[in-house]
């Protein structure tokens, strides 16, 4: 290893060149802000410290208010920040310590959090490739996916590492990622990406989520899933049970064991638009309130049967899907398909985002970046005003944000995680609104760049 201070872009070249390999390496990395600001300078020396004090480090206090009530802008000041052993050990009035890491004024905000991807199977790293469109719909899809898994596995962890970069880059230090566990991958799929995970621990976290994309029967991944449960994966997954399986509560009802069974969480990909996708919407409300275990641990991504679905049912599934907890990933889809999510949102259901595809055989549009989906999120339902801005960050850390609805300061507090970006805005609301650029990111008190 290198003793001297590496630059950030020193840094990710060599990261790259350590994993061999005949693999381009695009040039997309850091493009949009390759420039080298002082303080990104300053953090990257920093590197490999555990303990250090940031100073004018520019936080969030509160909202200010017109006659009427309402909020005209956010109220900020500069404070020094101790970390210590991973966590905010101190939050205190701004130092002129000459030892402490200069912020220079960047926004601290919550790193983010991308809790819908598929860091497994990817092109990303590799060679540009379109995708192509075949006959046959879902199974279709499963059918390329035979045909090309065992190519993309070659090297798949030196691509996850690239996608692990990319979503670093643009502020998100913890994904949930699904890995497939089918019987073309097998269980191997998943150990390349534990590989890419455990090379990226101290600057990246994620939590697994074991995902039977060629169903659970349709073509037979149980003794697969069985084994990947036993591992410590935190999900089981699932796509559409009725396309793929031809059943809802033979494949739900095998999930919901699984799952019990191995004390794992659920998060089922659900992309039936009609009548099936809502029952299976319903079954799964079922099984969780007979099985309050999995309360507060289960999912629905995409789920998009809810954009279709009349007002007033939106509202009492979203009521039901609340007092359940269970959560909606969303990827915030725009075009014809508009999702309920202010009013899940308004029913306390947890609502997260997610890239999902990023350059793969499903989608080639994903930037890596969960700020860009609270700010599609805030375009699509006309969060426009500077309260309204700033309430979508929650899309992009998947909970918490500086300010709660009362401007109240929640965030930073001693003892939380030193996970943290630093962005070049004035507040969230501007941040969202303006994709405003990452600088710097810490994992775990760990100065990643
Ligand atoms: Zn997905």
């Amino acid at each position: 290893m290198k003793t001297t201070p590496l630059t950030r872009k020193e840094f990710i070249r060599n990261s790259a060149l350590a994993l061999a390999g005949a693999t381009f390496i695009p040039g997309m990395l850091f493009a949009e802000n390759s420039a080298q600001t002082e303080v990104e300078k300053t953090l990257t020396a920093h590197q490999g410290k555990k303990n250090y004090t940031l100073k004018n480090v520019l936080l969030e206090t509160g909202f200010e208010y017109d006659a009427e009530g309402n909020v005209t802008a956010t109220k900020t000041a500069l404070f020094s920040v101790q970390i210590e052993a991973g966590k905010i050990k101190a939050i205190n009035a701004n130092s002129t310590d000459a030892d402490a890491i200069d912020a220079k004024g960047l926004l601290m905000l919550p790193s983010f959090r991308d809790m819908h991807i598929h860091l497994d199977k990817t092109f990303y790293g590799d060679k540009w490739q379109a995708i192509r469109r075949g006959p046959g719909g879902v199974k279709g899809m499963i059918a390329l996916e035979q045909k090309i898994l065992p190519e993309l596995l070659k090297n798949s962890t030196f691509k996850a590492e690239k996608l692990i970069e990319l979503l670093q880059s643009k502020g998100t230090a913890f994904a949930r990622s699904h890995v497939n566990i089918e019987p073309t991958s097998k269980l191997d799929s998943l150990r390349n990406l534990q590989l890419a995970l455990e090379n990226k621990k101290n600057s990246f976290g994620a939590e697994l989520v074991a995902f039977p994309q060629h169903g659970v029967f349709y073509t037979d991944s149980v003794p697969y899933l069985k084994e990947a449960a036993r591992t410590n994966i935190d999900f089981i997954g699932g796509v559409d049970p009725f396309t793929i399986d031809g059943a809802i509560e033979k494949t739900m009802d095998f999930t919901v064991q699984l799952a019990l069974d191995n004390n794992k969480g659920i998060d089922i990909h659900l992309h039936e638009s009609g009548e099936s996708g809502l029952k299976t919407v319903e079954y799964l409300i079922k099984k969780v309130n007979e099985n309050p275990a999995l309360k507060g641990k289960t999912y629905l991504s995409h789920c998009f049967v809810l954009a279709k679905l009349d007002k007033a049912k939106q509202q009492a599934i979203a009521e039901q899907l609340g007092a359940a907890q269970i959560g909606i990933v969303s990827t915030v889809p725009f075009g014809g398909l508009i999702m309920p999510i202010p009013t899940l949102m308004e029913n306390n259901v947890k609502v997260m985002t997610g890239n999902d595809s990023i350059l793969d055989h499903w989608s080639t549009f994903g930037s890596g970046s969960v700020l860009q989906k609270a700010n599609i999120a805030a375009q699509l339902y006309g969060q426009a005003t500077e309260f309204g801005l700033s309430r979508m960050l929650k899309l992009a850390t998947a909970g918490p944000i500086p300010l709660d609805d009362k401007g109240k300061q929640q965030w930073p507090k001693v003892g939380d995680a030193a996970d943290l970006a630093f962005i070049d805005a004035s507040c969230s609301a501007e941040a969202i609104s303006r994709l405003s650029p990452v600088k710097s990111l810490i994992y775990q008190g760990n100065i990643v760049f």
